[in-house]
């Protein structure tokens, strides 16, 4: 059942450039930073995919893997490469074999209960662990202060625009009131393609010349929020990268100037590592409180998600799962947990 494990795990681990000596033996338990949280309306995204659980339970169950680390062994380096192949990052990955077998080692079955149920029980934690408790935005929009100032940021053609545009239809949904700060005034039709969106969806847009400070935009905007009493303030702005340090001191006199509740970095699912460094980055530079991904629906596997929720430790609030303005969920680690383990 485990042959050419080593080589398997070598190929795995060689995409990554890490030698396999130290996965072979035992690991400490590293702490995972509590992360992510929210409630899936619309199961599956994630779920059409072998699981790494059916494969990891048939491996476990069928050896009757419970109590030793020799037995365990061959199980968690199967497990190990099943995580690797899913896209989750390496740390993250051991964080997640660590939490399984110091749970398990040592542990004794009950008599009637499944091994099944320990080890699903088991994986269960472990994500969960990774994937913290999320972020309800209607609920912190319910109980904020108005208005609620939220600043998003990415880096170019992530979906930062779209999102910007489903998340103000989500909350109008919602019964909330909000207005979009044209903030994008660097790239050349970004203005109009806001505009676009927010005429599409009924909400008011407030924006500049193109070229204009976007600082100057976004101040009008929650100026307007506050002598119409609107609830919320969705802030756009121009897609950048880290390493563009002028821009990024623009986001940073950005969120001086409007000071903004929460702010939003969007990525994609499908840039795997790229949007874990990149999250981290922005994190670093001008913060993050939650992250979006989009994408979702081109991502088979779902790894970036649990990559970036330990990576960084902040929540996962949304996915964005299509072009459309309804195509968002919030994101809910229990309903992902559930996508990767099958039917328990
Ligand atoms: P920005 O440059 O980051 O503002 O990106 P845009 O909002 O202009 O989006 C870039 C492209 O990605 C557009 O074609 C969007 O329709 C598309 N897009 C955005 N979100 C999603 C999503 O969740 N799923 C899919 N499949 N496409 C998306």
């Amino acid at each position: 059942m485990f042959s050419g494990l080593r080589e398997r795990l070598q190929a795995a681990r060689a995409k990554l450039g890490i030698s396999i000596e130290a996965t072979m033996t035992p690991q400490p338990l590293q702490e995972t930073p509590s992360a992510v949280q929210s409630v899936v309306q619309n199961p599956g995204v994630f779920s059409e995919k072998p699981t790494f659980a059916n494969k990891i339970k048939t491996l476990i169950i069928d050896r009757e893997l419970i109590v030793s680390e020799k037995e365990l062994s061959d199980a968690l380096s199967e497990l190990e490469i099943t995580l690797l192949e899913s896209d989750v990052a390496l740390q993250v990955t051991d964080a997640i074999i660590a939490h399984v077998r110091t749970d398990l080692v040592g542990r004794h079955r009950k008599i009637g209960e499944s091994v099944d149920g320990l080890v699903v029980g088991t994986l269960k934690g472990a994500l969960l662990d990774v994937l913290g408790k999320g972020f309800d935005l209607t609920e912190y929009v319910r109980n904020h202060q108005r208005p609620v100032k939220i600043l998003f940021t990415g880096v170019n053609g992530t979906g930062k625009t779209t999102t910007v545009a489903k998340i103000g239809f989500f909350l109008k949904k919602q019964g909330f009131t909000v207005v979009i700060g044209a903030g994008d005034t660097h790239r050349a039709g970004a203005i109009e393609q806001i505009e676009v969106h927010a005429e599409r969806i009924g909400i008011k847009i407030i924006q500049h010349q193109q070229g204009a400070d976007p600082s100057a935009v976004l101040f009008d905007t929650v100026q307007y929020a506050s002598s119409h009493k609107i609830d919320v303030v969705l802030a756009d702005t121009a897609g950048r990268f880290h390493t563009k340090a002028n821009l990024m001191n623009q986001l940073e006199k950005i969120r001086r100037v409007m000071k903004p509740d929460l702010i939003v970095y969007v990525d994609e699912a499908v840039a795997g590592n790229d949007a874990v460094v990149r999250a981290a980055e922005f994190d670093k530079t001008v913060g993050a409180d939650a992250v979006i991904l989009t994408k979702a629906d081109m991502d088979s596997r779902g790894g970036a998600a649990i990559s970036i929720a330990h990576t960084i430790g902040k929540p996962l609030m949304f996915l964005g799962t299509g072009q459309a303005y309804d195509d968002i969920m919030p994101f809910s680690p229990n309903q992902m947990v559930e996508d990767l383990l099958g039917d328990t």
